[in-house]
C-alpha cells in the first residue's frame, strides 16, 4: 500500500498493540504510519466514528472488531476493551486499536496505554489529526491566527456521566482563552454558552458548529455564542460536531475552501 521500507517505518511485531488515530473522517487524513499499521494488522479494534473506507484498508484476513462507545447505546466498558487488547496481544496478534481523531485527545488512549504498560504489553501510539484542528481546517477556520489568538483551549462539553463537566473551570477559560474548541459540546451548548457569557464573553461573539467534519456530509453553521443552541436546534444539526468559539470563526467567510470544491 505504501513503501514502508523506503519510509523507514517500524515493523508491526506480533504480540504488540498499536493505538492509532484515524483522523476525523476523510481517509486522506490518515498518516503514513496509520496506513502501514492497517496494512499489517491481524485484528482491528475500532470505535464507532471510524469511516468504513478506512476499515476496508485492513488485510482481507484481518478481523474487524467493533468496540465503539456512543452515547445512549450499550457499549463495552473501558476495562473490557483494555482486557481484550491485552488478551489479543498475548495470543501473539498484531493488534491495531483504531480511534477517531487522535487517540489521546478525549479518546481514552492514555487509559488503554496505561493498561497495556501495566500488563507488560509492548505498544506504540500513532497520533492522528484531531477533529478540533483538522475538522476546523476543513471548515476554513484556523485554530490560531496572528493578531487574533496566541492561545487555544480544547475542552469537552460532556463529562463521563453525561452532564456539563464540573471539573472544567469555565470562568477561567472564558477569561484566558480567546479561542475555545469544544468537543462533545452540542448537547449542553446552551448552559455552556450561558456560563461563558456570565464570565464576560460577548453574547455576539462568533461561534461555528462543524457537523461531520471532513466527511461528504460536513455542514458548517456560523452563529453567535448567545444564539448557538437555538440555531443548532433550528438547523437540525447532527453529531458529531466540533464547535469553535472566538474571532477566528470570522475567517470562515474568506477561507471556506471546501465550500468551493463541492
Ligand atoms: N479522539 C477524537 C475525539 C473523540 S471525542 C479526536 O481527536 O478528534 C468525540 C468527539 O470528537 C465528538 O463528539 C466531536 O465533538 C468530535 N469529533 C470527532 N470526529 C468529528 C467529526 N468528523 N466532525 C465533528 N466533530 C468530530
Amino acid at each position: 500500500m505504501i513503501d514502508s521500507a523506503r519510509l523507514g517505518l517500524p515493523d508491526f511485531t506480533p504480540g504488540t498493540v498499536w493505538l492509532v488515530g484515524a483522523g476525523p473522517g476523510d481517509p486522506g487524513l490518515l498518516s503514513a504510519l496509520a496506513l502501514h499499521a492497517l496494512g499489517h494488522a491481524d485484528i482491528v479494534v475500532y470505535d464507532a466514528l471510524v469511516d468504513p473506507r478506512i476499515l476496508a484498508l485492513a488485510p482481507a484476513g484481518a478481523s474487524l472488531d467493533h468496540a465503539g462507545k456512543r452515547g445512549g447505546r450499550p457499549s463495552p466498558s473501558q476495562p473490557d476493551i483494555s482486557a481484550r487488547l491485552i488478551r489479543l496481544a498475548r495470543e501473539g496478534r498484531r493488534v491495531l486499536r483504531l480511534k477517531g481523531g487522535d487517540p489521546c485527545v478525549f479518546g481514552r488512549g492514555g487509559e488503554e496505554a496505561l493498561a497495556l504498560a501495566e500488563a507488560g504489553i509492548p505498544f506504540r501510539i500513532v497520533p492522528g489529526i484531531t477533529a478540533g484542528i483538522g475538522g476546523l481546517a476543513y471548515a476554513g477556520i484556523p485554530v490560531t491566527h496572528r493578531d487574533i489568538n496566541s492561545a487555544v483551549t480544547f475542552v469537552t462539553g460532556h463529562s463521563s456521566g453525561g452532564a456539563v463537566p464540573n471539573g472544567v473551570d469555565w470562568e477561567a477559560i472564558a477569561r484566558g482563552s480567546p479561542v475555545i474548541v469544544l468537543y462533545m459540546g452540542l448537547r449542553h451548548l446552551g448552559p455552556i454558552a450561558a456560563r461563558l457569557i456570565a464570565a464576560g464573553r460577548r453574547p455576539d461573539e462568533p461561534l461555528a458548529i462543524v457537523s461531520k467534519a471532513t466527511t461528504a456530509a460536513q455542514r458548517v453553521l456560523v452563529t453567535s455564542l448567545a444564539e448557538a443552541a437555538a440555531a443548532a436546534a433550528a438547523a437540525g444539526i447532527e453529531g458529531p460536531t466540533i464547535i469553535a468559539i472566538g474571532e477566528v470563526v470570522r475567517l470562515h467567510a474568506a477561507l471556506d475552501w471546501i465550500g468551493d470544491l463541492t
